[in-house]
């Protein structure tokens, strides 16, 4: 008879490889579709809650299908992070966004649309390189945020800093993305010069499920503050969230109780809306 262990292990690498081939050929498929541009930006308003106006947005990386059905990033964001795939859709969203946005982007100069960074974007001169040639050509730089992510670690923080120092001084806005839920923390927040602190959604969300239990919402919004940092608070999803955040003094907002990442055209329609009201 068969040891129950050995079944076992051989069970558990043919499904490991099974995975592997999964994922290479995920990889192969995305390369295609980005040499095809299927990858592109959606565009979810964020909100002025005191005024109801549309500030500014964050792009988004939405595949688009041959036929037409839309696919959001959660099953390949991961492919793309891990390879230098990555390099060629951010810097292709990048080039799309004053051309999505350049009605909006005219007419409210102090609208800015931020883009999600990964670590390798901080921790090679290459993107910032990419930027300034990019500002040459006349790039609105003094209109576009980077979100950094505290969900992945940074090897080279020092790196990073040399680079983020550099697209600052370009006019780019740097945002923290998913504050207080991954590695950096404090230490981002002071090596790296951040200007805007985004508030997670798992934080946002303790103001339904547990509301006496808000304390480390609260002690980020302190932290943002007492820092001089403006805030973002996302996942907003229901009015009595939007307004407690009001009160606690975050009046910029992302969520699905506004909108939806939404599409160039929905987004410019969405604008236009915002600001007849
Ligand atoms: P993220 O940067 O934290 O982006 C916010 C995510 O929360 C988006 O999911 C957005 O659609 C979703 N969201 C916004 N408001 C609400 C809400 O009220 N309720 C709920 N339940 N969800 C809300 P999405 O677009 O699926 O993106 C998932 C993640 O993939 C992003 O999380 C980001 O980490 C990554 N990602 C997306 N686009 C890019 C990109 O172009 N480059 C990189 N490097 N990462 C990206
Ligand atoms: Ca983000
Ligand atoms: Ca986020
Ligand atoms: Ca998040």
């Amino acid at each position: 008879t068969i040891p129950i262990s050995l079944v076992f292990s051989l069970l558990c690498l043919y499904i490991v490889n099974l995975v592997k081939t999964l994922h290479r050929s995920l990889g192969y498929q995305l390369k295609v579709a980005v040499k095809r541009g299927e990858l592109i930006a959606y565009y979810q308003p964020i909100i002025d809650a005191q005024t109801g106006y549309v500030v500014g947005a964050e792009a988004l990386v939405r595949w688009i299908k041959p036929d037409g059905s839309v696919e959001p990033p959660g099953r390949f964001i991961q492919v793309l992070e891990e390879s230098d795939l990555i390099n060629d859709v951010t810097l292709q969203l990048l080039k799309n966004i004053p051309i999505d946005l350049a009605e909006v982007l005219e007419q409210s100069p102090q609208f800015r649309c931020s883009i999600n960074l990964v670590p390798q974007h901080l921790e090679s001169p290459c993107f910032a390189k990419q930027l300034l040639e990019l500002k040459g050509k006349g790039f609105p730089c003094d209109q576009l945020a980077i979100e950094i992510t505290e969900r992945l670690p940074l090897k080279n923080l020092s790196q990073a800093k040399m680079n983020v120092e550099k697209m600052k001084a370009l006019g780019i806005c740097i945002e923290l993305d998913d504050a207080g839920t991954g590695y950096g923390g404090a230490s981002y927040l002071q090596e790296l010069n951040i200007d805007v602190m985004k508030i997670d959604k798992l934080f946002v969300d303790t103001l339904i499920i547990s509301p006496d239990r808000t304390q480390v919402l609260d002690a980020n919004i302190q932290m943002a503050k007492s820092l001089g940092m403006q805030i973002i608070a996302e996942g907003v999803e229901t009015s009595f969230q939007s307004e407690a955040l009001v009160e606690k003094g975050v009046r910029f907002q992302q969520g699905y109780l506004f909108a939806k990442p939404l599409s160039t055209a929905e987004f410019i329609a969405f604008w236009h809306e915002s600001h007849q009201a």
